[in-house]
């Protein structure tokens, strides 16, 4: 007589393999699940930065009447702004990182013309922002210096490359950066470059790809700031200017400094 004492071999097998197949499909959709959720969190506080942001902005009466963010930093004496919310207590810590990309959010600030807040926060979420986009290179810049696949000396078109293969493009510049310059209505693209300090700037050419024989700028995005070639082709048409010696430039300073004595002036 055969005595059944449990399962066979074969039997044994056949579950581990069924339970293999059940984790292939479930996890990448769980971990699908997590993603969105976290991007949904992302979004919610970036909405709610928004609003700590206004309140703090009435509430604080050295900051009321700022216009833009630069004259904010002036008078919190160079303080980043998220630090000072925080220090203040209008938000928590945790509330100003991306749960996502694990990075402190950009932002940035100006009084409009009527004389209200519009006031951005972005991270690499934010995928049609200038600030997104910045946030987006700084992060593969930042992973990629610790990870040492960034060596001093190597090329800054690497980093074009790694942003164009994990966005797929290059971003568009928008109509706002040059509307009122010699290059409004052209079709240009932002393109990364980081300055001696690591400090993040970008550059617009008319070219879309990651081509990296291009380093000519019709304009210069650096902290908030846009930059406009001012050169001239022999035919007197504005044309871009070689951005080739601004990698010295070991801060945003530094860099307002080449620009302006190199033939960019400030849109
Ligand atoms: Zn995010």
């Amino acid at each position: 007589m055969k005595k059944n004492k449990g399962f066979t071999l074969v039997e044994l097998i056949v579950v581990l393999v069924i339970l293999a197949i059940l984790a292939a499909i479930l996890i990448p959709t769980l971990t699908g699940y997590i993603q969105k959720a976290r991007e949904t969190v992302c979004q919610t506080q970036r909405k709610s930065l928004e609003r700590y942001f206004k309140t703090m902005y009435v509430a604080e009466d050295e900051i009321r009447g700022a216009k833009d963010l630069l004259e904010i930093k002036a008078v919190l004496g160079g303080q980043d702004v998220l630090d000072y919310m925080v220090g203040q207590r209008y938000c928590e810590e945790k509330e100003t990182v991306c749960p996502v990309y694990h990075v402190q959010y950009q932002m940035d600030f100006r009084l409009n013309a009527s004389g209200q807040v519009e006031v951005e926060f972005a991270c690499p979420c934010v995928k049609e922002s200038v600030l997104g986009y910045v946030s987006l290179a700084e992060k593969i810049y930042g992973d990629k210096w610790a990870s040492g696949e960034y060596k001093k000396g190597q090329g800054r078109d690497v980093l074009i490359k790694d942003l164009f293969n994990e966005r797929g493009s290059l971003l568009e510049v928008s109509s706002s950066f040059t509307s009122g310059t010699v290059f409004e209505g052209k079709k240009l693209y932002w393109r990364p470059y980081w300055l001696s300090d690591g400090s993040m700037i970008l550059y617009a050419g008319e070219d879309s790809g990651s081509g990296t024989n291009q380093w000519k700028a019709n304009l210069v995005y650096a902290d908030g700031v846009v930059y406009v070639s001012q050169a001239k082709s022999w035919s007197g048409a504005a044309s871009p200017a070689g951005i080739a010696g601004i990698h010295a430039s070991g801060s945003y300073d530094a860099a307002d400094e080449w620009l302006r004595a190199n033939n960019f002036g400030v849109k």
